[in-house]
């Protein structure tokens, strides 16, 4: 049965988008089934980030209105065969039974070994719609002080919805400003949230590439290596966290961190 697991953050842009896809890729790569589904219904990118949009033939409304089977809906990933997304609707539409789309998810929960649900940003009826779905959460945050508010915020509503199973993602995250004390550090973003860390991804072109190209990050970015190792984690109970400070560490580290501000 499948690991329903809502990515969710409270604040929008943070990456939740980015950390779904790139999380299902990595899981996929590892040989687990997973299923993506954006539940920003009208407001979703989740197609465009993985670059499927021109394949979609029934998105989740056409499942919701009965209009096909939920598998009918199901796109596969080109490069990673077992790697599928449901895809959202790009008109809004709210006119549904938020009960039906829990029922359309758990008809699919033995198919796959993970479900990845896009959470729509703030704490609306999407937002709950998203969370009943779920039985896991990963907060994604970015190291600044708004995020954490927000996140915070989100765990105490997961927690009252018996959601206890809460890992924590800190995304866009620059080493070179953490040892200078100029951002946030992952150990003072852990202790204010009070979860575990399940990975830390840097701030990487990379990623904001993928919204114009579609499809998998570069094997060679930093961004797809922290994600190997999120997977890893998730999927083999791993521990290793990619360290953003690490390439700034030492006395080459620290002449890179100066040139990075004078350039
Ligand atoms: P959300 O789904 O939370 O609204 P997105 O995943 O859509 O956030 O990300 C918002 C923007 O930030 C996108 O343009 C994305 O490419 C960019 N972005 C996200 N994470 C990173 C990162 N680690 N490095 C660089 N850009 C990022
Ligand atoms: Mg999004």
């Amino acid at each position: 049965m499948a690991r329903k697991i809502v990515v969710t953050s409270g604040k929008g842009g943070v990456g939740k988008t980015s950390v779904c896809a790139n999380l299902g890729y990595s899981l996929a790569a590892l040989g687990a089934k997973v299923l993506m589904l954006d539940i920003d219904i009208g407001l979703n990118n989740l197609d465009v980030v993985l670059g499927v949009e021109n394949k979609i033939v029934y998105d989740i409304i056409d499942v919701l209105d009965g209009k096909c089977r939920p598998k009918q809906a199901l796109i596969q990933d080109f490069f990673q065969s077992n790697l599928y997304v449901l895809p959202s609707n790009h008109t809004y539409y709210t006119d549904f039974q938020p009960n039906r789309i829990i029922e359309v998810i758990n008809s699919l929960e033995n198919e796959f070994d993970y479900i990845l649900l896009d959470c729509p940003a703030g704490i609306e009826n999407g937002f709950y719609r998203a969370i009943k779905c779920a039985t896991e959460a990963i907060i994604v945050t970015t190291p600044h002080l708004s995020a954490l508010r927000d996140g915070d915020k989100v765990i105490s509503i997961l927690n009252a919805y018996n959601i206890t199973d809460i890992q924590l993602i800190v995304n866009r995250a620059r080493g070179d400003l953490m040892i200078d004390g100029e951002m946030l550090n992952v150990e003072t973003i852990k202790e204010y949230l009070n979860v575990d860390i399940l990975g830390v991804i840097p701030e990487d072109d990379e990623i904001s590439k993928q919204l114009l190209t579609g499809g998998q990050l570069s094997r060679l970015s930093n961004a797809f290596n922290s994600f190997a190792l999120i997977a890893n984690k998730l999927h083999n109970g791993q521990d290793e966290i990619y360290d953003v400070t690490k390439k700034y560490k030492g006395l080459f580290g620290s002449v890179k961190r100066n040139l990075k501000k004078i350039l």
